[in-house]
């Protein structure tokens, strides 16, 4: 299986002034392309020559494991933004945020904190749990919930690279912002088609 880019579902100034068009360049244009390369490459002549991502996220280790899993997070992250996009959770989701965290105020309040004090590099995530319920996970470096078998429904990605051009060493104002584009239509969507 070779593995390819995926488009973006918007241009890359679309989420200006939030993330710039500079950093679409690079965190697209440059990381995740990379790690697509580097998958590509890694996985030819390999036990993992035709899995899919999933498949490479439950089951590998190492470089694979860590480029498989970084394409897979990026384009769930990519794909969750839009600054015109519905700004609170629907339906079903919406209840169960509620239910869940007591309010979507709340749970913002907790997830920014997911991100903002999770050391190093890494991601962020609210997830579903087996049995229904939501909860916000941190996973370090590469790390995807579906090797501990959560469903992903948002991403926040705090490595470095996400923001140290437009924002420095500013992550909390990096989260701040994130906030503005997250399309809940997008994640309400990813909800009913667990
Ligand atoms: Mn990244």
């Amino acid at each position: 299986m070779s593995f390819e880019l995926p488009k973006l579902p918007y241009q890359k100034s679309a989420l200006e002034p939030y993330i710039s068009e500079k950093t679409i360049e690079f965190h697209y244009g440059k990381h995740h392309q990379a790690y697509v390369n580097n998958l590509n490459n890694l996985t030819k002549g390999s036990p993992f020559e035709n899995s899919d991502l999933e498949e490479i996220i439950k089951k590998a280790d190492g470089g694979i494991f860590n480029n498989g899993a970084q394409v897979w997070n990026h384009t769930f992250y990519f794909g969750q933004f839009s600054k015109d996009g519905c700004k609170e959770p629907m339906d079903q989701l919406k209840e169960a945020i509620e239910s869940s965290f007591g309010s979507f105020d709340k749970f913002v309040e907790e997830f920014s904190k997911a991100a903002a004090t999770l050391f190093g590099s890494g991601w962020a995530w609210l997830v579903r749990n087996d049995d229904g319920s939501l909860a916000i996970v941190q996973t370090g470096n590469a790390g995807n919930p579906l090797r501990d078998g959560q469903k992903p429904l948002l991403t926040c990605d705090v490595w470095e690279h996400a923001y140290y051009l437009d924002k420095q060493n500013a992550r909390p104002k990096y989260i701040e912002d994130f906030w503005k584009i997250v399309d809940w239509k997008v994640i309400s969507k990813r909800f009913s088609e667990i």
